[in-house]
């Protein structure tokens, strides 16, 4: 039986197996524990990771990069939704 806990988002109380990482949502703030699969706070619920998360995501991919980079993350594979993308920078921010 996995703990239930409250999406960071929503305030929904769901199981914590099912937890995603928020970030970057609501303000591109980055805390540790968002990407922590253990963590129990800053987690959010697959509703808010699919209608919130991975839309900010996806809408400034060229800004996640940076940011991603900025954090030593770039090297790792991104989660934009549907597939896992190994990320490589676009030419151009609009791409
Ligand atoms: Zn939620």
């Amino acid at each position: 039986m996995y703990k239930e806990i409250h999406c960071c988002i929503c305030d929904k109380l769901f199981s914590k197996k099912e937890s995603h990482n928020p970030y970057p949502y609501p303000d591109w703030s980055y805390l540790p524990s968002m990407e922590n699969y253990n963590s129990e706070i800053n987690r959010c619920c697959k509703d808010c990771n699919d209608k919130l998360v991975m839309p900010m995501r996806k809408n400034n991919l060229a800004r996640y990069a940076f940011e991603l980079d900025r954090l030593g993350r770039l090297n790792t594979n991104i989660d934009i939704g549907n597939e896992i993308n190994t990320f490589n920078l676009p030419e151009t921010p609009n791409e």
